[in-house]
């Protein structure tokens, strides 16, 4: 049902609670032209970040209309692994997702490409694996629980903005209104591509992750206790994983689609048949792989969009490359631009115009550095792959940068107190990045 501006109007500009932060992004004056709304904010993509900027904007009394494709629970590529640093940073969701598959990790292998092992141990867990069918489908359940609306199969291919709103068009003809939109709707972001914002990620700035999500059945690591990764694996620009879960197994290898496209010949399954292979032969696995839980797809990771808004149209999520570059974990950031987005509109209560640059703000303030530097790392470590050798054989020979990284993915540490640690007992390393960063 349709709603009319004075209605809204009346919603936004009233004084709104906002937090320190946030009140000095916010201008009570903004006048609404007139246009008739179906909602107050209309959230496009109901992934992750979507679900948090629903969750966060209907908790706060926002008329809140969130909007997707499919239709739940639906399945998405992905890895599922998540640090106890997010369950730390959102601590509603232990309870959001009480009553789904959680299998929790202490353990981790990191493998260099030379054969160089680093095995970590944690004396608590440091990550949880679960599987995105049931996990973003609780987030959509927490975020209508929180009094938010859902629309499913709605496939959005057009999406215009002017002064008066921004209009969503669906597929079959259909279309959705609001003055302001959060779009969520990930790495191939179609309001993205309408508003000019962001036509194509370039090659270098985008992975290409293959992986399977296979049940025991069929295929189950020998080591379900630990996490194992390989880092520039087979020489690869990339990684190659082992998530256990508790009734699957989740294998791939991802590298940067310019690397895949110059440098890797064969088709991705056949690369994959031949990964699983090796590992049952070298004991980490065992049964085979199945094409039917076979996956492939892109992922952002060469940093968040420069301006991360258009108008009155907030990106989060993948759609606005809200991704580590190093570790291509995207959940947590996804969740928290989703978060930090929907703060940002209720903080600019009347003065919608604000929403953008104080959710701009808002996340530089709180993810800015570690993404920055996340993608150098990546450039640094791809650069030559002696230097993951040498990060591998340096976590055995300090101590102190394991437990960091420990206590950092726990959610026991901040990036800027790793970042420093880093910085003060490894200068030769932080002088070529800060170099880096200068080119
Ligand atoms: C193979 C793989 C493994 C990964 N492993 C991990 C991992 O282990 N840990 C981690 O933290 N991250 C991992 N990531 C990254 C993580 O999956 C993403 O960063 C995360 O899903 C981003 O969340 P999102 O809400 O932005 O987008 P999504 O989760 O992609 O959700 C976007 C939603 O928008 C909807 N949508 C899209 N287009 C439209 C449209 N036109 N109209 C309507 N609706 C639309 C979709 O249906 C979907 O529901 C992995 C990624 C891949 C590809």
């Amino acid at each position: 049902m349709r709603g009319e501006a004075g209605g809204l109007r009346s919603v936004f500009a009233r004084p709104v609670a906002v937090s320190a932060e946030g009140r000095d992004c916010a201008k009570p004056d903004y006048n609404l032209p007139p246009m008739s709304f179906d909602a107050e904010v209309i959230v496009a993509g109901a992934g992750p970040a979507g679900a948090a900027a629903a969750r966060t904007l209907a908790a706060a009394g926002v008329d809140t209309l969130l909007v997707d494709r499919a239709a739940f629970p639906r399945n998405k590529p992905c890895g599922g692994g998540l640090t106890m640093r997010a369950m730390a940073r959102f601590p509603w969701l232990a309870k959001a997702i009480s009553d789904i598959d959680i299998h929790t990790v202490s353990k981790l292998h990191l493998e260099g490409p030379d054969g160089s092992v680093l095995k970590l141990e944690a004396d608590e867990p440091v990550g949880i694996l679960i599987r995105r069918v049931e996990f973003d489908h609780s987030l959509v359940k927490a975020a209508l629980a929180a009094g938010a609306r859902l629309r499913e199969r709605f496939e959005i291919t057009q999406a215009s903005q002017t002064t008066a709103g921004i209009t969503l068009q669906s597929r079959t003809g259909e279309t959705l209104r609001a003055p302001v939109v959060v779009a969520a709707d990930s790495v191939h972001s179609v309001i993205g591509k309408r508003l000019g914002v962001n036509a194509k990620w370039p090659a270098k700035s985008i992975a290409i992750d293959m992986m399977e999500e296979t049940p025991h059945d069929t295929l189950r690591a020998r080591h379900p206790d630990v996490v194992w990764i390989a880092y520039a694996y087979k020489g690869l620009d990339g990684y190659a994983y082992i998530f256990p879960k508790t009734r699957h197994v989740n294998v791939g290898i991802g590298c940067l689609l310019s690397h895949f496209k110059g440098e890797m010949p064969g088709r991705p399954y056949d690369m994959q048949v031949a990964f699983v292979q090796s590992l049952v032969d070298s004991g980490e696995l065992e049964g085979r792989s199945d094409r039917d839980y076979f996956t492939p797809f892109l992922i952002p990771v060469g940093g968040p969009l420069a301006k991360s808004y258009q108008g009155r149209v907030l990106f989060v999520g993948d759609a606005g490359g809200f991704v580590n570059g190093f570790t291509a974990e995207g959940l947590y950031y996804a969740m928290i631009s989703g978060e930090l987005a929907g703060q940002a509109i209720v903080a600019a209560g009347g003065g919608l115009d604000a929403a953008g640059p104080c959710y701009q703000k808002a996340w530089k303030r709180e993810i800015g550095a570690e993404l920055r530097d996340s993608v150098l790392i990546q450039r640094y470590l791809f650069g030559s792959h002696d230097r993951v050798n040498r990060v591998v054989r340096g976590g055995r020979e300090w101590p102190w940068l394991a437990t960091a990284m420990a206590d950092y993915v726990a959610g026991k540490r901040s990036y800027a107190a790793l970042r420093r640690d880093v910085l003060l007992r490894s200068p030769g390393t932080a002088a070529r990045l800060a170099w880096k960063a200068l080119r």
